[in-house]
């Protein structure tokens, strides 16, 4: 029987919180009105769209016109790294075999139109080889640098100031995806020399189906969804006007109370590391875990043990969600990019979990109480 349902997948998505809930409600109820219209309906949920963005840009330190909602982080992503091509005049692109697939499939389709795409090295706990970058800089092709603020499998963080002052330097655009780190650090794109950020609301308890891409000012590209004037001409269609609202709640309360949330959940990551490296002799963590690291991710690798495949589905059926990072070599299972990339091990049993401002420590306990039942640790100190 489950007693308990912990979800420790927060890097796939989170919880809304509460008070984002409340603060949709109205859009959609009584406030319905389409923003494009021009009467007394359609100016008070415009008027709501540029409150939000305003907030948006608040928190970035940016200005409320280098805001444009989305669908998400992917759509984002899209729109920088084709915009780059179709708008800047890029013919060379720097990203990592690491990153998101919605930034690796885009440029694996930008690479089909004669687009020069190069895979910067990574160190060997997954980091980027800032001296790698530098060479593939040395190019005199007009060129996009594209790398993730924090990974979403194993949490390593990227120094985004450095990399900017890179970019910099060889006169290079950057882009880089802060899905996973929007609404838990502070990004401010004055102090950073950044053209695209993107975000998806859904990774800091708000909606699912809305984010931006943040596009600096000093930039100018085109639209990318034909249709209608809405997002200044570069987003065409009636906007997700309850999500834009949720959107900015989350951010507000995101940011309005970082610090305690950080500390919050660092904790719990912390608590976490000390409590498998105590159950489980030989477990090891993918990444610089507790180095340069988000503090929602740890990427726990296990000795190779006979529960391998079913490890994850164990845990669901006990009541815990957490996500596979499996890097498999071969077979139909084609695995985590991340890992394989990486060099994992493939008969390691890798989880990934993940933690929000919600994670109690008696989550944690539980957790490990399972994984020490099911992995029989506790008992014979050894992986059956
Ligand atoms: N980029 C990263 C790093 C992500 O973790 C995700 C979500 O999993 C995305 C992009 C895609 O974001 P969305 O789900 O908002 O489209």
């Amino acid at each position: 029987m489950i007693h308990q349902k912990v979800y420790l997948d927060n890097a796939a998505t989170t919880p809304m919180a509460p008070e984002v809930i409340e603060a949709m409600l109205p859009y959609m109820k009584e406030e319905f009105g389409n923003p494009s219209s021009t009467h007394y309906f359609g100016r008070r949920t415009k008027a709501a769209i540029e409150t939000a963005r305003k907030v948006v840009a608040k928190y970035i330190n940016a200005n409320p016109s280098e805001i444009i909602f989305t669908s998400g982080g992917t759509e984002a992503d899209n729109m920088a790294i084709n915009c780059s091509i179709k708008d800047l005049g890029v013919t060379h692109i720097i990203t990592s075999p690491i990153e998101h697939h919605a930034v690796l499939h885009t440029v694996e389709e930008a690479s089909k139109n004669n687009i020069r795409v190069s895979y910067v090295k990574l160190t060997t706990n997954g980091h980027i080889d800032l001296d790698n970058l530098e060479q593939l800089l040395q190019t005199k092709d007009k060129t996009l640098v594209s790398l993730m603020h924090a990974n979403n499998e194993i949490g390593n963080l990227l120094p985004m100031k450095n990399v900017g002052e890179l970019c910099k330097k060889y006169n290079a655009y950057f882009h880089s995806d802060t899905v996973q780190t929007m609404g838990h650090y502070i990004i401010d794109t004055q102090k950073i020399h950044i053209h695209f950020l993107t975000c998806g609301a859904h990774k800091f308890h708000g909606p699912k189906g809305v984010g931006f891409l943040y596009k600096s000012d000093k930039i100018k590209i085109n639209a990318m969804m034909h249709g209608g004037a809405q997002e200044r001409n570069l987003r065409g269609g009636t906007e997700n006007l309850y999500g834009i609202v949720g959107l900015a709640k989350a951010m507000e309360l995101a940011y309005e109370h970082l610090d305690t949330h950080m500390k919050h959940v660092q904790g719990i990551k912390s608590y976490f590391i000390e409590k498998l490296k105590q159950n489980f002799p030989g477990v090891t963590f993918n990444g610089d875990a507790e180095g340069s690291s988000l503090y929602t991710v740890l990427n726990a690798s296990f000795p190779p043990n006979d529960k391998k495949d079913m490890l994850l589905f164990m845990l669901d059926i006990n009541g815990v969600a957490a996500s596979g990072g499996s890097a498999c070599s071969s077979g139909s299972n084609k695995g985590s990019h991340v890992l394989t990339a990486l060099g994992v091990n493939p008969e390691r049993t890798n989880i990934r979990f993940s933690f929000s401002r919600y994670t109690t420590l008696q989550d944690i306990d539980y957790t490990i109480q399972k994984l020490t039942e099911l992995l029989g640790v506790t008992a014979e100190k050894s992986y059956g």
